[in-house]
C-alpha cells in the first residue's frame, strides 16, 4: 500500500530527528564562529515539528508526497531561519518526486535528491562554492545519480562525496547568509549547514535498501 512508502519517510525522519538532536550543539557551535549561533537549535525544532506532522498524516493514511508535504510545512515553520525554509523546500520537493502511489523503485528517490537540490538552489541562489549546504548536497546528488550500484551502495558512495565537500567548505570564506558579514572569521570553520546535510543524508542511509 501506499502508506508502506510513507511509514518508509516517518522512520528516516525519526533517525533525522534523533541525529539532529544529538548534534545540536555542534551544530550551533560551528554556526557560532561566523554566523548567529542557531543552527542546531533550528535542526533540532524543524526536524521535532517535521516528523511529528509526518507520524500525524501518515497514521491517517497519507502516502509519501502527502506526508513530505506536512513535514516540510512544519519544518519550515517550526525551525525559522534560512536552513529551516531551504529544508522544507527539500523535503517537499522530494516527496512530490516519490507521490502518493504504491512502491517506489530506487531510481525515483535518486529523482528525489536531484528534485531536493533544485528546489534548494532555486529557493536559497547558492551555488556550489558559496559556503552553503550545497556544497555537501550536490556532489551528494552527483555521485548519486553517476553511481551504477544498487541504492544502499550508491547511498553510500554519495554520504562519503557529501562528507568531503562539507569539509573542503572549511577553505572557502562566506559570501551568502547571515554570515556573510562575518566571512573571514568563517575561514578554517565547515559550513554548518553542509555538516548538518552530511548528518541527515548518513542517518537516511539506515533506511535505504
Ligand atoms: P540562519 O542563517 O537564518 O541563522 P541557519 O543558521 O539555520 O539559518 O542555517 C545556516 C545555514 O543555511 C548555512 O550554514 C548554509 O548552509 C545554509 N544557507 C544559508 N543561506 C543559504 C543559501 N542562500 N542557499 C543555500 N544554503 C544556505
Ligand atoms: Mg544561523
Ligand atoms: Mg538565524
Amino acid at each position: 500500500a501506499s502508506q508502506d512508502v510513507a511509514s518508509t519517510v516517518v522512520e528516516a525522519l525519526d533517525l533525522i530527528h534523533d541525529v539532529l538532536l544529538e548534534r545540536q550543539d555542534e551544530l550551533g557551535r560551528l554556526d557560532s564562529i561566523a554566523g548567529d549561533g542557531d543552527h542546531g537549535i533550528g535542526m533540532s525544532r524543524g526536524s521535532t515539528a517535521g516528523v511529528e506532522a509526518a507520524r500525524a498524516v501518515a497514521a491517517k493514511g497519507a502516502g509519501a508526497l502527502t506526508t513530505l508535504a506536512a513535514a516540510g510545512a512544519a519544518w519550515s515553520e517550526q525551525a525559522g531561519g534560512t536552513s529551516g525554509a531551504l529544508w522544507g523546500a527539500a523535503l517537499t520537493a522530494f516527496g512530490s518526486v516519490l507521490g502518493d502511489q504504491e512502491g517506489c523503485r530506487p531510481g525515483l528517490v535518486v529523482e528525489a535528491a536531484a528534485a531536493s537540490l533544485d528546489a534548494v538552489k532555486r529557493l536559497g541562489g547558492a551555488q556550489r562554492g558559496d559556503k552553503t549546504m550545497i556544497d555537501a548536497m550536490e556532489p551528494f546528488v552527483e555521485t548519486l545519480r553517476g553511481s551504477a550500484a544498487d541504492l544502499p551502495t550508491a547511498w553510500g558512495a554519495a554520504v562519503l562525496a557529501a562528507e568531503a565537500g562539507a569539509r573542503s567548505t572549511a577553505d572557502i570564506v562566506a559570501r551568502l547568509g547571515r554570515s556573510r558579514p562575518l566571512g573571514e572569521k568563517s575561514l578554517g570553520t565547515p559550513d554548518p549547514g553542509a555538516i548538518s546535510f552530511v548528518d541527515v543524508v548518513r542517518a537516511v542511509g539506515s533506511v535505504i535498501g
